[in-house]
């Protein structure tokens, strides 16, 4: 038997003034329980007590789509989402729950962590959701992804820099890209300004905020596109991680 996920309305209203219905509760429950199943089986996340889970998974997927607390009003409206090294559906799959009207993109190299989460889309009912496996370097030079979608989802697969030349080249002009980071410095800020200059975006917020229950540090950084990503980028694969821009 599962442990139960804590509902924590309370903390949902007062951090990003929303509130999961009945059934995206039951929808997050679920989610839970099926990433505990697949643990089993493959390497698909550490954390695995409920309110931790809660936290660092479902509040931090949905707390980068709430620049200073408010969800992104394009997420209801059809927005086409896209989540680079989602792994085991993080933050992709707690933003389609909580955006139902979004379509959202799944994307990630390894095809294990793919096949769960085309069973979980399944098993969650969420529809226009699709998968993609593959590298970022590799799809964000293939021309019905490039410059194709609004927002870019990134947490936990590499440098700032690095991130940026994942999202960047797969937005069309005028959309957003959010990497989701823990720590930040001064040093990061610098590297990614020349990072972004060089893949036609700006950066637009870099946001800090502390988790609601473990009070840990967090930064959201969010980077707007404002002018056509140069061909050459993103550049091969590895080259990106090997040679930073
Ligand atoms: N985003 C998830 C999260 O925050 O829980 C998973 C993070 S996990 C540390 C990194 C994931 O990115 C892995 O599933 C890996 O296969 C994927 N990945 C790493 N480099 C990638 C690339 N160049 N293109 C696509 N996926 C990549």
């Amino acid at each position: 038997m599962t442990n139960s996920l804590p509902e924590m309305a309370e903390i949902w209203q007062q951090t990003l003034n929303w509130q999961p219905t009945a059934q995206q509760q039951e929808q997050f429950q679920r989610l839970y329980e099926l990433i505990l199943e697949g643990n089993r089986q493959l390497n698909l996340t550490r954390i695995t007590d409920p309110e931790e889970f809660w936290e660092k998974h479902l509040w931090d997927s949905l707390r980068g789509i709430a620049p200073q607390g408010q969800f992104i009003s394009s997420l209801q409206e059809g927005a086409s989402v896209i989540d680079i090294g989602t792994g085991a559906g993080f933050p992709g799959i707690p933003v389609k729950i909580a955006a139902p009207n979004c379509t959202i993109t799944l994307m990630d190299s390894t095809r294990k962590k793919i096949t769960f989460i085309e069973q979980t889309l399944t098993e969650l009912a969420l529809t226009n959701a699709k998968t993609l496996v593959g590298r970022a370097e590799e799809i964000g030079q293939q021309p019905e992804h490039r410059q194709a979608y609004d927002i870019a989802l990134i947490r936990a697969v590499g440098t700032a820099s690095v991130c940026a030349e994942y999202t960047l080249p797969l937005l069309k002009q005028g959309g957003l890209a959010i990497i989701y980071r823990g720590n930040w410095t001064e040093d990061e800020t610098t590297a990614l300004q020349n990072a972004v200059k060089q893949l036609g975006g700006v950066i637009e917020l870099i946001e800090k905020f502390t988790t609601p229950l473990s009070e840990s540090i967090r930064h959201c950084v969010y980077l707007r596109k404002v002018a056509t990503t140069p061909v050459q980028f993103p550049r091969a694969t590895g080259i990106p991680t090997q040679k930073p821009l």
